[in-house]
């Protein structure tokens, strides 16, 4: 039943090859060959010999091809969805708002702020430096980036970043996940229909070899999206060639529900955080906290909406398949793990019986603890387990009780309230009375603390992470201050002693510096 499987006969160069099959029908779509450190080394040719055309283009340009792939997109959206749907059996209206509606935004946002964003500033310096020097801070381009991908958003968490970092002018060398190739696929084939040249975004096929493989390649930065223990191995191959990475890495989501919140909006904001995506959504609700005065009535809606979910393969439905079967033994092990100490099972608990493919019930479980598994460890999958706590401050010391840091939500009427539970938890970011759309949100920083990941992703700050921003200074008096540099004497350096005093020990020079 694994969903990757080995074909036992090789390429005819010799490659590994893996058999890719549905999750939901278990039948196979495709396969794909294994691509080795040799091939990652020629891409890494190519992409090196095409970033320099495409690096020398303006902003503008670049952001042109964006906005033509933008426009590929929005006609190709249906081969999009069905490829998605087919690779990870995700119900067709998450593919369309999580994969296309939000990849169309990511391209839409960056097609027309990349140009001002990367524009070269001058930027005034400060003190009487400001009399002499004048600054100027240039975004250039890193060179080559590696990015590597998961399986959950399978085409959406391949094109952001690709997006980002080809407007900077970089070439990219992509692997997505062997689980859904063919999503990632599908992102270097829009973008080549929308004119990018040949070589700049080049697609890796394969496994772990293939990534690590990339890890490990002269490239000039890696962004990794995926599990805590692979992106030690990736901080470990960027750490061994000194090259920047970003980790966007697993959850274990908090939802804190306050006593006055709006018990239903809660209890649906609980049930799309715990189930889109089949639950196998980076910052998903992984655990709830609910203050005692209000708990009865939150379960009860959380148990009454979810039993009215309907789940599926095909036609209408709300909840899909699990996309891989490892995720699937992972799910029922925190569910079983649970169960046997105690937690009670309100809805669901099990795989479900009426398919034959990778489907998981959604579960709702209460009386829940922090022995369990199901709160301390990520399970990616569709369950939501509630715990019920005497008050805020104890909701806070549970929810920061956890290796993860991803993000959370507070749910509250009380918008001051909100914002101070907020600056007290320890995650990357916080969504208030909605579940957690911090990565849909392009101008928010988006990236985890703990053990969820190094460095923020998306909007000005994560576009800028893949450039160097290179300042470069210079002089008003075209060269004439660096003639009188030296030779020091003990007349120059009284009077620089002289002028430490007027510049920080006086009013006039704290004012002016
Ligand atoms: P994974 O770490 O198993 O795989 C991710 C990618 O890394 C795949 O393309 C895989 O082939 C590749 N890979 C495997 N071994 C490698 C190695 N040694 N070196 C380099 N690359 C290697 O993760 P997954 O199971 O595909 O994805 C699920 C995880 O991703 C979950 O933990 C989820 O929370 C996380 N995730 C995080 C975010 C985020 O933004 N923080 C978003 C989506 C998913």
């Amino acid at each position: 039943m694994a969903i990757v499987e080995p074909v036992s006969s090789p390429s005819a160069e010799g490659r590994r090859r893996l058999r890719i099959k549905s999750p939901v029908t278990l039948e196979p779509i495709g396969e794909i060959e294994v691509q080795t450190a040799g091939d990652v080394a020629s891409a890494l040719d190519r992409a090196r010999e095409a970033q320099v055309e495409w690096g020398a283009r303006t902003v503008e340009e670049r952001a042109h091809v964006l906005k033509r792939a933008l426009a590929v997109l929005i006609r190709r959206q249906d081969d999009v969805i069905e490829t998605v749907m087919r690779e990870t059996g995700k119900a067709r209206g998450e593919a369309i708002q999580m994969e296309v509606f939000a990849a169309c935004d990511s391209l839409g946002y960056y097609a027309k702020r990349a140009p001002r964003l990367l524009r070269a500033e001058k930027r005034s310096l400060h003190g009487m430096l400001r009399l002499v020097k004048k600054l100027k801070v240039h975004y250039r381009p890193l060179g080559v980036v590696g990015i590597i991908t998961p399986w959950n958003g399978p085409f959406i968490l391949s094109l952001n970043p690709c997006a980002q970092a080809l407007v900077a002018g970089n070439a990219v060398l992509l692997k997505p996940s062997e689980v859904t190739p063919f999503s990632g696929a599908m992102v270097a084939e829009i973008f080549a229909e929308a004119g990018l040249p040949e070589g700049v975004l080049q697609v890796l096929t394969g496994d772990g070899e293939t990534g690590a493989a990339l890890a490990e390649a002269a490239v000039d930065k890696i962004a990794f999206t995926g599990s805590v223990a692979t992106g030690r191995k990736v901080a470990a191959a960027c750490a061994a060639r000194l090259v920047p990475c970003t980790l966007e890495l697993g959850g274990k989501d908090p939802m804190i529900v306050c006593a006055d919140t709006d018990i239903e909006s809660a209890a649906s904001g609980a049930l799309a955080g715990a189930f889109m995506n089949t639950g196998q959504y980076c910052c998903g609700t992984e655990r709830v906290y609910v203050v005692d005065e209000i708990a009865d009535d939150f379960i009860e809606a959380v148990t009454r909406r979810a039993s009215q979910l309907r789940q599926g393969g095909e036609g209408e439905f709300d909840v899909g398949a699990i996309f891989w079967d490892k995720q699937l033994d992972i799910i029922e092990s925190h569910v079983e793990d649970a169960i046997a100490k105690g937690a009670k099972v309100l809805v669901g608990g099990r795989r479900n019986p009426d398919y034959d493919g990778l489907f998981y019930e959604p579960t709702v479980l209460a009386d829940v603890d922090h022995d369990m598994l199901v709160m301390r460890e990520e399970t990616f999958g569709p369950v939501v387990p509630i715990m019920r706590v005497a008050d805020e401050a104890e909701a806070l010391r549970l929810a920061n009780d956890s290796r993860y840091g991803l993000s959370a939500t507070i749910w509250t009427k009380d918008s001051h309230k909100a914002t101070e539970l907020a600056l007290q938890i320890q995650a990357g970011g916080v969504c208030v009375n909605d579940m957690t759309l911090t990565y849909g949100c392009q101008e928010a920083p988006f990236g985890g603390l703990r053990e969820s990941g190094v460095g923020q992703v998306n909007g000005d700050q994560g576009l800028k992470g893949y450039c160097h921003v290179m300042p470069i200074i210079s002089d008003r008096l075209a060269g004439k201050a660096s003639q009188s540099f030296y030779p020091y004497s003990f007349k120059k350096d009284a009077k620089m002693q002289r002028l430490i005093k007027l510049l920080w020990g006086t009013s006039l020079g704290r004012m002016l510096g």
